[in-house]
């Protein structure tokens, strides 16, 4: 199988520096057969081709700070579980209820 070579166009990943994420990217300059330019899809704003990695400088503070907020973080919040089954399935006892004196909801003795 050949190796598939980029074109002109094509969507490729790479890091958008205004989004700051790695997005799909339109190629839209190349030289020969390297991808100079692209174009983020999502905020259309056009850079130089990263090769889809991120800033070195970017790399150390998501680094740091990912490491501060482990640190920051005494445990993983518990998420609400879903509620185990009762042991005992209580019975559900239910009462009848009378409407004993004062003017009922029909008597009954309506006719069509
Ligand atoms: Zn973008």
């Amino acid at each position: 199988m050949e190796d598939r070579r980029i074109r002109l166009g094509d969507v490729i990943d790479d890091y958008c520096p205004r989004c700051r994420l790695i997005m799909n990217h339109g190629v839209v300059g190349m030289v020969g057969e390297e991808v100079r330019k692209v174009r983020c899809n999502t905020c259309l704003s056009e850079h130089l081709f990263r090769h889809g990695r991120l800033p070195a400088r970017r790399q150390a503070e998501k680094k740091k700070l990912f490491e501060e907020v482990l640190k920051g973080m005494p445990q993983a919040p518990e998420e609400p579980a879903e509620p185990p089954p009762p042991a005992h399935p209580q019975r559900k006892l239910y009462t009848i209820r009378r409407h004993t004196g004062g003017k009922g909801p029909g008597d009954g003795s309506r006719r069509s």
